[in-house]
């Protein structure tokens, strides 16, 4: 069950029940620090190289620390609720006894391991009785009303050139691996990727009735076609081009450039009533059309086996489970698995995700916290406005509009207003793959529904629960959901130096997502459209230039390059997130204070302590480099020292002196917003 999103560029923590009492007198003691090293050399590891010494991965986990491995302790809070949800007697309908039936169905692995794969029989036999090109797409429609993307990636979402209304996408999809450059790579650690995930298909072969001869043979099959595909696929740096990736055509051209997909079938049989789409990318298809022509429909539909047997194979039976984990351990190093409960909390908040997130901001959230939360977000979109006034290389004309766009941000925290309604999703009793079959089609219809209607603003893209923020530049918003508010992010007993340069850290960095590389080309209604003079626009160009240039020179593991292209919008936000949050901190009572508080530190040193906290992670090798792949922000230490390395004010908060690694003259730091 894999669902997608369009364009939105996200961010990345135990119990959030804050308190009322005034924070301005509390100053919380700072520990851990490492006063061996010269923090203008190395501040990341200033502030955590003890942290780093003694921190233990679980061994169910790739990482610890902050940021997305906050999410392993929100599983174990929501696995809390779910075992009582689930022992509790429940109105039938209510959203408790489809959590609670949803969750214990899933537990159930006595019934689940005697069925082994039967769930999946009848979907094996429809591909069986594939015999063409037409029924082969008819199969892959069908898959798709479940979630279930093989070659066909469809979603409805926000027009990017008329965000009001929701219209018909579709994208690149059809491989295993997480991104083409995968398929293409011939180092020692790619080509054991590549060996592990043969292995995983022949594993899921010889699972469901092949001998073992033929299963090695169809996985290759499988991984040919993938690698076909893959080379259609656009890098994941050219899918940063907004543009680019928006081609509007009417499905009577498409179906005439791509007369083996037969799009009018392929619309009327997913539901989607409409005469036009957005293809995100058009080579992917035209690849898709050549190739449903060239290979063999008897090799399709080995490939097609395959991929219906991975969507489900965390529903089936342990060796199914077991054969994913063995795969997913290489890409992540994660050296145990996960216990049923945490896989479970995972998959109710994938399936039934708002439903839960009720019951989870009741238990955990406080309206204090969102209350302090928004003050925060007010004062540092003053603080960017006034940043904006004073930019050096922007025109006046260009500095009205882009404040415009700042004051017209839609601003969310905590939950949505409106919760998304579950009706359409029956959940039984001891039927766990029913269960996530309804939950998967309530889901798409869900979606299906959306489809030419105005946009829903209200809308949330992630669950309170998840540790996360994000910006969606299509809908102007930026959203800071429950769980990121509290420790290290925020604390309502902390003072404002350690909330400043955390939760006010995140907060700059989702406004600034708002004017990076991608956020930069949306106007204030969030539609792709020119808001800059052609002069300013040029200075902005070469200013994130400068960001590449320096993300480039970063490395980890002795070789491996942060990929400065890749990474680009994410370093933009974390360098204008770290000055707004600065300047916002400046504008509190104890910005303007310097003596030391606490005795240790002056509170602008304990501004920036604090971002070093918020971002440090210590990953398994595997997951690391699979980071450094894949996911659009730097590593944790390049979060932290790359800003750093261009704010001014930390130089003098740490006396960093030329000669220093950290240092930069004063001329060659980034200043963008
Ligand atoms: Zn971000």
């Amino acid at each position: 069950m894999k669902r997608s999103l369009f364009l939105i560029a996200t961010l990345f923590s135990l119990a959030a029940c804050q308190n009322n009492s005034n924070p301005t007198n509390r100053v919380m003691a700072v520990q851990g620090i490492d006063s061996s090293i010269n923090p203008g050399n190395n501040f990341f590891m200033y502030v955590n190289h003890i942290w780093y010494d003694t921190a233990q991965i679980p061994p169910s986990q790739s990482g610890v620390g902050a940021y997305m491995f906050m999410n392993y302790p929100q599983r174990l809070l929501l696995q809390g609720i779910l075992d009582s949800v689930s022992k509790a007697s429940n109105t039938a309908g209510s959203i408790e006894q489809k959590l609670g039936d949803f969750y214990a169905s899933g537990m159930d692995t006595t019934t689940i391991n005697g069925l082994g794969y039967d769930p999946i029989k009848p979907i094996l036999s429809q591909i069986e009785s594939i015999s063409d090109i037409a029924s082969l797409i008819r199969f892959v429609v069908s898959e798709s009303k479940l979630e279930n993307n093989s070659v066909l990636g469809f979603g409805v979402g926000p027009d990017n050139k008329n965000s009001e209304l929701n219209i018909a996408h579709i994208y690149q999809t059809g491989i295993g691996l997480p991104e083409r450059d995968y398929y293409f790579k011939t180092d020692p650690s790619s080509i054991g990727i590549q060996q592990a995930y043969k292995i995983y298909l022949a594993t899921l072969f010889t699972l469901t009735g092949s001998d073992a001869a033929t299963a090695t043979k169809d996985a290759d099959i499988v991984y040919n076609i993938e690698k076909q595909i893959a080379s259609s696929h656009k890098t994941n740096i050219e899918l940063r081009d907004v543009n680019a990736n928006y081609n509007k055509m009417s499905v009577a051209n498409l179906t005439k450039r791509q007369p083996n997909i037969s799009w009018t079938n392929v619309l009327n049989d997913l539901g989607a009533k409409t005469d036009s789409i957005d293809v995100g990318q058009p080579a992917y298809y035209d690849k898709l059309n050549v190739l449903l022509q060239s290979i063999p429909i008897n090799e399709w539909k080995i490939y097609l086996r395959a991929h219906s047997i991975s969507n489900y194979d965390n529903v089936l039976s342990k060796p199914f489970v077991d054969a994913a984990f063995e795969f997913n351990k290489v890409l992540s190093g994660q050296a145990m698995q996960k216990t049923r409960g945490e896989i479970m909390a995972s998959n109710v908040d994938r399936s039934l995700g708002q439903a839960l997130g009720q019951l989870y901001v009741k238990k955990y959230f406080s309206e204090a916290a969102k209350k302090r939360a928004l003050e925060l977000v007010n004062n540092l979109q003053q603080a960017l406005a006034a940043r904006i006034d004073k930019l050096d290389w922007m025109s006046d004309s260009t500095k009205q509009k882009a404040k415009e766009k700042l004051f017209a941000m839609t601003k969310k925290i905590g939950y949505p207003d409106k919760w998304r309604d579950y009706s359409n999703v029956t959940v039984v009793k001891g039927n766990y793959f029913q269960n996530v079959v309804s939950a998967a089609s309530g889901n798409y219809q869900y979606d299906l529904a959306k489809l030419n209607k105005p946009v829903d603003r209200t809308e949330w893209f992630t669950t309170p629960s998840t540790v996360t923020a994000y910006n969606n530049p299509s809908a102007n918003e930026i959203v800071f959901p429950a769980a990121i508010l509290q420790p290290p992010y925020f604390d309502n007993n902390a003072d404002d130096a350690l909330n400043y340069g955390g939760i006010g850290v995140v907060i700059g960095h989702e406004m600034t997502h708002t004017f990076d590389d991608q956020g930069a080309q949306f106007d204030k209604f969030g539609n792709v459209k020119n808001w800059w003079t052609t002069e300013d626009y040029k200075k902005f160009k070469a200013k994130t230039q400068q960001v590449v240039d320096l993300y480039n020179s970063f490395t980890e593991l002795d070789t491996l390059h942060v990929k400065g292209a890749m990474t680009l919008g994410e370093n933009t936000a974390d360098i204008g997130g770290v000055s707004i949050a600065y300047d916002a901190f400046k504008m509190t009572k104890e910005g303007h204070d310097t003596t030391k508080l606490d005795g240790v530190y002056t509170p602008d040193q304990r501004f920036f302590i604090s971002i070093a906290k918020i971002w440090r992670v210590k990953m398994k090798d595997q997951f690391l480099r699979y980071w450094i792949n894949n996911n659009p922000h730097s590593p944790p230490m390049w979060r932290v020292n790359g800003p750093l390395m261009n704010t001014t004010p930390f130089y003098k908060a740490f006396n960093v002196q030329p000669g220093d690694s950290m240092y930069l003259p004063e001329k060659d730091r980034i200043h963008i917003w």
